[in-house]
């Protein structure tokens, strides 16, 4: 059995609001692929995708989840109402450490930094960076993450790309958070506890759209990619977090943060009681057991909107 999975991240005003240049989507928009889909599929929850993996349960033909990464705020003031009154169960993904310790996640940090800054000022500070602390973190030359790191990428530039790279996982842990912090607090806001209220989901938040009839999923603790992370330390804090969010071990699903996972990860989550991981790869997803941790999900820029 095959069904489409859409993923979400910003859905917002964005055209004059105080992001104008944060990539996401437009309520309207969002609105108007809703009806594009209503007319041509039927949606299904997550509780049927994990009975169509695990007991071969059949879905209706023309199957179609939503999915919502990240653990947003536009989530709860922009989709939850919308689904709500379509009577759609949307699947939320949410990074514990926000709800915790109400910081930014590097990944959001980095996209606000983005958006308030061209990209050719953030290289000219990158090099400075590297240049000034290199004996300090022990990093390499410029051009030598510039030849290990460059590739391409359909949602970017390639110099947006290799910035991305670089301070998602390229350079050492400290050095690309310090970086990243410094420019967080010069460009972006002083007050990251004000910021992470304001883009995030509370508890309360999410628990108002469980009793809507919405599903949650884990996207992880830090938001780290998986493949490169401590993986132990991460996913300990993971289920800590994720087990309040959602008690029923039965319906519990990974999406993998960045879409970063690979064998390991995937043996980890499963001795951990995850029945399903969904990655970030434009096609349809499978469902049946030998495919039900790498879960195949399209964008929503695949679609009209
Ligand atoms: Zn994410």
């Amino acid at each position: 059995m095959q069904i489409k999975i859409v993923m979400y991240h910003y859905v917002r005003q964005i055209q004059d609001s105080k992001y104008p240049n944060i990539k996401g989507l437009e309520i309207s928009a969002f609105k108007r692929q809703i009806k594009w889909f209503q007319q041509r599929f039927n949606f299904i929850s997550a509780k049927q995708i994990l009975n169509a993996i695990y007991f071969n349960e059949l879905v209706p033909n023309n199957s179609i989840s939503l999915t919502f990464d990240d653990g947003l705020k536009d989530h709860y003031s922009n989709v939850f109402p919308i689904l709500k009154k379509e009577k759609i169960q949307g699947m939320f993904f949410v990074s514990g450490e926000p709800l915790e310790n109400q910081v930014v996640l590097y990944v959001h940090k980095l996209q606000f930094i983005i958006e308030k800054c061209p990209i050719s000022k953030i290289l000219k500070e990158l090099m400075g960076f590297i240049q000034d602390n290199k004996s300090k973190y022990d990093l390499l030359d410029f051009n030598e993450y510039k030849k290990k790191l460059s590739t391409t990428d359909p949602f970017d530039d390639p110099e947006t790309v290799l910035i991305k790279r670089i301070l998602q996982f390229g350079l050492a842990m400290n050095a690309r958070k310090q970086f990243i912090d410094d420019l967080f607090f010069k460009y972006v806001t002083k007050d990251e506890k004000s910021f992470s209220k304001e883009l995030y989901l509370s508890m309360d938040d999410i628990h108002e759209m469980k009793e809507g009839g919405m599903y949650f999923g884990s996207h992880a603790y830090s938001h780290e990619w998986l493949e490169f992370t401590h993986l132990k330390n991460e996913l300990e804090k993971t289920i800590r977090s994720y087990s309040k969010i959602n008690p029923d071990k039965n319906s519990w699903m990974m999406a993998y943060p960045s879409g970063s996972y690979n064998p390991t990860v995937i043996d980890e989550i499963k001795k951990l009681g995850f029945r399903a991981g969904l990655i970030f790869e434009q096609k349809e997803a499978i469902l049946d057991k030998d495919h039900a941790f790498i879960l195949n999900r399209f964008d929503t820029n695949d679609f009209p909107q």
